[in-house]
């Protein structure tokens, strides 16, 4: 007898939202879940995927070839040389907390900052999708004295229009760049907006590299699947990555393990782990919402009961940065936090007094010397 029921059609597979090939992503929830899914996370089971484009030594900043004029820092720029900087002390590479769009924002809160952090890391306001390109920020940081360590992502750029971009950083000449996969638009003000990740970060560093450009990365120690977070960091180093800048990951000690982790899978670059910022209530929340975000134990609880959030907040910062600047490793530190809306200003206070109190922004900046040909 022939059936008459309807063929059965197997279900699309689940595969990564932002396409990634050395993945997870950092925004795998603590349960597993997908950052924008009620899937499990593509990469929760699977082996490390080892980098598979040049795994060879990048020229150092000395010897690299010039590459085009497109590349050469623009007339005058002389922008900072962190790795040198961290041969000779503790560095503090800060958040940068203007508002999205407001070019007065940036100059103001780069005006309070200026002489008092190494640099500062520009990357995407969390309130707003829609922000200056980061070339520009960049250039309006730097016009006021601070060297700008810029954050790219690979979230609403395909790889044409990210060639430019860093093309356009390093003649703007930016300390450094930082580079992430991004959030999915999903997340964000702007669902609207079709996602690309053409790239992801760990191609990015390649890119970068390849333009001469310093280049940092993050790496997200407490997120899932976190016994193969230490080499998923060690394929970025090989791919070109000079520095690690981890997500809050908890408490020293949780730290120091991560990176003797990191070390033993390869991944033997200089860190600069993350110091939570908390000056009030609204930022002190929004930090706990982070996925990939394990803050120190009591840390928030402390600062939101003391009778002065700000001050408390601030000497809290300073106190875990100092323990963090003992653990081998680590050479430098990058406080970064929250706050209320319309607060850009007094988180760029507090962030100036931190770096201030780890003896930041002293002038020992050794300027690169711009390329001539
Ligand atoms: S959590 Fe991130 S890496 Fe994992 S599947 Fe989702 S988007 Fe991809």
């Amino acid at each position: 007898m022939t059936s008459t029921a309807a063929p059965t059609v197997a279900p699309p597979a689940f595969t990564c939202p932002k396409d990634m090939t050395y993945g997870p992503c950092g925004g795998v929830g603590a349960d597993g879940a997908c950052e924008v899914s009620v899937h499990r996370c593509t990469f929760l089971d699977a082996p490390v995927v080892r980098w598979a484009g040049a795994a060879d030594r990048w020229p150092d900043r000395a010897t690299r070839p010039a590459t085009g004029a497109a590349t050469r820092p623009a007339t005058g720029s002389a922008s900072l040389d962190l790795l040198a900087l961290a041969a000779v002390r503790p560095v503090v590479v800060s958040a940068f907390p203007s508002r999205a769009l407001d070019a007065e924002s940036v100059t103001i809160c780069a005006e309070i900052m200026q002489g008092t952090v190494d640099a500062v890391l520009a990357g995407d306001s969390g309130q707003a999708r829609v922000q200056f390109p980061p070339a520009y920020r960049a250039h309006l940081i730097q016009a006021a004295g601070l060297p700008a360590w810029a954050g790219v992502t690979c979230r609403d750029r395909n790889r044409v229009a990210l060639e430019g971009e860093l093309a356009a950083l390093a003649h703007v000449g930016v300390a450094g760049i930082h580079a992430v996969t991004g959030d999915h638009t999903l997340t964000g003000d702007r669902p609207d907006a079709r996602a690309v990740f053409d790239l992801e970060s760990t191609e990015v560093v390649a890119l970068a590299r390849r333009l001469g450009l310093t280049v940092s990365v993050a790496e997200s120690p407490a997120s899932p699947p976190v016994a193969l977070r230490a080499s998923r960091l060690a394929q970025k180093v090989r791919a070109g990555a000079q520095l690690c800048f981890p997500q809050y990951c908890g408490d020293v000690d949780d730290v120091r393990r991560f990176v003797d982790a990191a070390r033993e899978a390869g991944a033997d670059v200089p860190f600069l782990p993350g110091v939570p910022v908390v000056i009030d209530r609204p930022g002190a929340v929004q930090l706990a919402s982070f996925a990939a975000a394990v803050l120190p134990t009591g840390y928030v609880e402390s600062i939101l009961a003391a009778r002065d959030p700000y001050q408390a907040g601030v000497a809290a910062a300073i106190d875990y940065a100092e323990q963090l600047l003992d653990v081998d490793g680590v050479v430098g530190v990058l406080p970064a936090g929250a706050s209320a809306p319309g607060s850009e200003t007094a988180m760029a206070h507090a962030l100036a007094s931190i770096g201030r109190a780890l003896g930041a922004g002293d002038g020992l900046g050794i300027p690169r010397t711009p390329r001539t040909s």
